[in-house]
């Protein structure tokens, strides 16, 4: 780990940094990591970063020495996060913020679906934590923001549905858990590709106080509380760990963020299709009340 040291050291700032993970799993296909990893990523985060939550990181400014500030993050709800992260968490005394989809939860059919047909997976391994468990895992501390109903592109959403996945998910999300929900993280998570401008207006007009993305940077004060970038994790090495709360990838996410339509679909075709992502929500949530 000397290089990693270095690296940190050898920086200009210190740097904070926010990971996403989605499933701790001992075989699943699509899972970022096994338990034993994360306990690797968990022991390795805690010796060399300062662990804090997503909320502390974004209320910023924290006082930071060499160490760089890194916050852990979960998507879409599935069971092995109460299961195997939970307990691995807590033992590391690490906090973490979960990114729920409500329709996924809620075992909604055609959510299930989208999600086999995402992870190319079969229905058996499409496991979502309970809405008991969820609840469970707020009054243990653990941060339960949104994550769509759906898991839709929000790119190819119209009007209703962009308001469906974003406003009306957020009242129910709120409804089930008995607590503020005040955190967005879009689906997918690249900007011009999985969300445009309708939704970043939409989720400030759902009186969210932020949301996160999926790109390769290291985070800044002057990023827009709407477009908070977070790290993918999948099967990381620690030194791809170390890379990215470092800064190395910084430079390719800024990139990344930048990249408009036109070229991201001649670098990456398939990204920009709405068949890639199983279209939106049509099922019969959609015209549902509260
Ligand atoms: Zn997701």
């Amino acid at each position: 780990m000397g290089q990693t040291v270095r690296s940190f050291s050898g920086g200009s700032r210190p740097r904070a940094s926010v990971l996403c993970y989605h499933s701790i799993h001992p075989k699943l296909r699509f899972r970022s990591a096994s338990p034993e990893l994360f306990r690797t990523h968990l022991e390795w985060l805690t010796a060399n970063c300062d662990m804090m939550s997503l909320e502390t990181l974004l209320a910023g400014p924290v006082e930071r020495e060499e160490k760089p500030a890194v916050a852990i993050t979960f998507d879409d709800g599935h069971v092995d996060n109460y299961e195997n992260a939970a307990p691995l968490l807590e033992e590391f005394n690490v906090p973490a913020t979960f990114f729920l989809t409500a329709g996924y939860v809620d075992r909604d059919p055609d959510v299930i679906r989208r999600f086999q047909f995402l992870r190319r997976a079969p229905a058996t391994d499409m496991e979502p934590v309970t809405w008991t468990q969820v609840n469970e895992m707020a009054a243990r501390g653990f941060s339960i923001q949104a994550h769509t109903y759906s898991h839709a592109n929000l790119y190819y959403c119209n009007e209703k549905q962009l308001d469906f996945e974003i406003g009306w998910a957020k009242s129910y999300l709120e409804d089930k858990i008995g607590r503020p929900v005040t955190g967005f993280a879009y689906p997918f998570g690249r900007p011009h590709c999985h969300f445009d401008r309708r939704a970043i207006d939409r989720v400030r007009a759902a009186g969210f106080r932020y949301a996160t993305t999926v790109s390769f940077q290291t985070f800044g004060p002057k990023d827009d509380p709407l477009l908070r970038p977070r790290f993918s994790v999948k099967g990381d090495s620690l030194a791809e760990l170390a890379d990215k709360v470092s800064g190395y990838w910084d430079a390719a996410g800024a990139f990344h963020d930048w990249c408009p339509r036109w070229l991201g679909r001649l670098l990456h075709p398939t990204g920009y299709r709405n068949e890639t992502y199983g279209g939106p929500y049509q099922g019969p949530r959609l015209t549902a009340d509260l």
